[in-house]
């Protein structure tokens, strides 16, 4: 594992690699997902970050067109899509080479163009499930993940942002794969706290009625029947219940999914079918996929949670 990915207590020690790639659709005009990620984290990426940026051809072309991070200088250029962009991305998600090697991927997607569904695009994020490097799918994920990690290198929040850390106003949803079931118990426990803080938390159906289990003996009657709402079980339908929640912009817009991206699974539509939603609210959702993630997005959570003023 790249010492810059994951585990909470890693110290981030050279600048972030990040490879950036965006759907057409999240590219042109003055309000496009780019220009909100690029114009709304500029002096995190600028000033704090500094990270080397991997961009894809047409999203570079849009980024000049637009003069977004116009006078950045850690900017390399990568093929266009149709010459293969996405694939070497994923190439070096999996690198070892430490001078190559990325550190994380942002790829707005936009899911109703079919490119978001190409091997390459399904390939990229399980690789970096596999390899515990954020992938990064939504404007609001890129935001809160940049915000996160430039707050951990010492950088002010950006208060903006406030609003959607006062977790008094917020929901998120917990899931997790039977491998994953342990993981997520564990974070759970070590991040009760901050879970608990959550106005409303939701689960599919068995990991839900563990994690109920759990809040009964950590904090007895007062947790209720159901400190998290459980929907039916994943393959019943579950995830498409939460994507519910998603899409209407209602009480959910964080989803920890704890994936097992080593087992074939029979309702990997629906699971599927979760990740569209989060990506169709780009502005608004946003899903982490692996448990190392996870906890570092939780403890940096925990941190930013408490500059909240408003
Ligand atoms: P479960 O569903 O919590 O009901 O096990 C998770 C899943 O398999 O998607």
């Amino acid at each position: 594992m790249n010492a810059n990915s994951c585990p909470a207590t890693a110290i981030k020690p050279a600048p972030f690699r990040i490879g950036l790639a965006t759907s057409r659709s999240h590219q042109q005009g003055p309000d496009s997902a780019l220009a909100q990620l690029l114009n709304g984290s500029r002096a995190n990426i600028e000033d704090h970050l500094k990270p080397q940026l991997i961009v894809v051809g047409r999203t570079l072309d849009a980024m000049q067109q637009s003069g977004l991070l116009d006078r950045y200088q850690h900017i390399e250029r990568f093929p266009y899509g149709r010459q293969g962009g996405l694939m070497k991305l994923v190439s070096r998600v999996v690198d070892t080479d430490p001078t190559r090697t990325l550190d994380a991927v942002i790829y707005i997607m936009d899911p109703v163009d079919p490119s978001s569904t190409f091997p390459e695009a399904v390939a990229l994020k399980r690789q970096c499930v596999i390899h515990g490097k954020p992938f990064l799918s939504t404007l609001a994920g890129a935001r809160e993940w940049l915000e996160l990690e430039a707050m951990a290198t010492g950088a002010a929040p950006n208060t903006a942002l406030d609003a959607t850390f006062n977790l008094g106003d917020e929901g998120i949803a917990l899931i997790a794969h039977d491998a994953m079931k342990n993981r997520m118990l564990d974070m759970a426990e070590r991040h009760f706290a901050l879970l608990d803080q959550f106005a409303f938390r939701c689960a599919t159906g068995t990991t839900g009625s563990l994690l109920n289990k759990l809040a009964q003996r950590i904090k007895g009657a007062e947790a209720g029947r159901n400190w998290v709402r459980p929907y039916l079980s994943g393959p019943l339908g579950g995830d498409a219940q939460i994507a519910e929640l998603i899409l209407d912009r209602q009480q959910c817009r964080r989803v920890l999914f704890l994936e097992d991206p080593h087992v074939a699974r029979q309702h990997e539509a629906d699971i599927q079918l979760l990740e569209r939603a989060a990506r169709t609210v780009t502005d608004y959702a946003l899903c982490i996929s692996d448990a190392g993630c996870g906890d570092r997005w939780l403890t940096l959570l925990q941190q930013r949670v408490a500059l909240v003023k408003l």
